[in-house]
């Protein structure tokens, strides 16, 4: 399908980028790697006047990794961060997680923080970013604020963004060299978004019980969100068959997803409880 008819920038720098959406009062949309943009100007879904192309805007495109853990900046395509050998010991879930976003052709081009931005309840950076704790660094005609990824996310396709804000960059918290993690999903075929997935880590005390247990799931709710109840049957407990069929449980009770075309609510139950399931086995084998 054709495009609606749109202006273009390619601003040089954070500064004129915000000022270009801000000068459309709501009517300007910032352009990544265009993946689901694209489609939904096609659909008609969105049609701004203005596209603000974010590619030559330099440092966007880094991977920083230190002490304090790893920063993709928002124009980090999944392609870098499957290319990034670093990634493999910084943060392995982010890495798993990744590997399973679409085909190859996208994950040529879209990117972090049009993933972020666009805030599908079954893609998986979000869920990675809200599972971890991650920090939203955003810059707009305010000045620059950083969100929780937790209170970023409101709702299919909204967020905390304003109208004139971008994002920088996302900041994971620093992964530790023993910790242990899995990443499951299903979906109908790879490379579609999960109809549900579970990801998760924790780390062990001196006789081997999980603490800092952190479980979220995708593709079950309006958002990525963490499970506490399956945290809460995971901390203080060796990782064993009978902690794994609690947790699978408790992960079933603790969401609540709606029926539709692909699947019902009851089979996204008892699939969100499998992942996690899956997911354990992975971190404890
Ligand atoms: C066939 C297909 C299959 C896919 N499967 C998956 C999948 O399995 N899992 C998955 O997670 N995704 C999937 N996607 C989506 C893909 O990962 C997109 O790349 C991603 O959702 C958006 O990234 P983008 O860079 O292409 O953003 P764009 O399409 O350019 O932009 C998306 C939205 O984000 C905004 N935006 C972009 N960058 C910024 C920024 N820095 N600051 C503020 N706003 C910004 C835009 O204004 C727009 O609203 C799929 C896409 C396709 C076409």
């Amino acid at each position: 399908m054709k495009l609606p008819a749109f202006e273009y920038a390619a601003p040089t720098s954070i500064a004129e980028a915000v000022a270009l959406l801000a000068s459309r009062g709501g009517d300007a949309k910032a352009i990544a790697g265009g993946q689901s943009l694209v489609p939904m100007l096609a659909f008609r879904v969105a049609s701004p006047a203005l596209l603000v192309d974010l590619r030559k805007v330099p440092d966007l495109d880094r991977i920083a990794i230190s002490d304090d853990g790893v920063r993709l900046g928002a124009m980090v395509r999944w392609r870098d961060i499957e290319d990034d050998a670093r990634l493999a010991v910084a943060h392995p879930l982010l890495k798993a997680a990744v590997a399973q976003v679409a085909h190859y052709q996208v994950r040529n081009r879209g990117t972090v923080g049009g993933s972020l931005a666009h805030a599908d309840p079954a893609a998986e950076m979000p869920g990675i970013a809200v599972t971890c704790e991650a920090e939203i660094a955003v810059e707009g005609s305010s000045g620059a604020r950083v969100i929780r990824a937790e209170d970023f996310f409101l709702g299919p396709l909204t967020t905390a963004l304003a109208a004139d804000e971008i994002i920088v960059e996302v900041r994971l918290p620093a992964w530790p060299a023993r910790r242990r993690w899995g990443f499951q999903e299903f979906a109908r075929r790879r490379g579609d978004f999960a109809m549900a997935g579970a990801a998760l880590y924790y780390d062990q005390d001196a006789q081997g019980r999980a603490i800092n247990a952190r479980v979220g799931v995708i593709g079950v709710g309006d958002r990525p969100r963490r499970l506490a109840a399956v945290e809460a049957v995971l901390n203080g407990c060796i990782i064993d068959d009978a902690t794994i069929a609690r947790a699978d449980q408790a992960a079933a009770a603790s969401v609540d997803p709606d029926d539709d075309i692909h699947a019902s609510a009851a089979y996204r139950r008892a699939l969100t409880g499998t992942m996690v399931e899956r997911a354990l086995r992975c971190a404890c084998a």
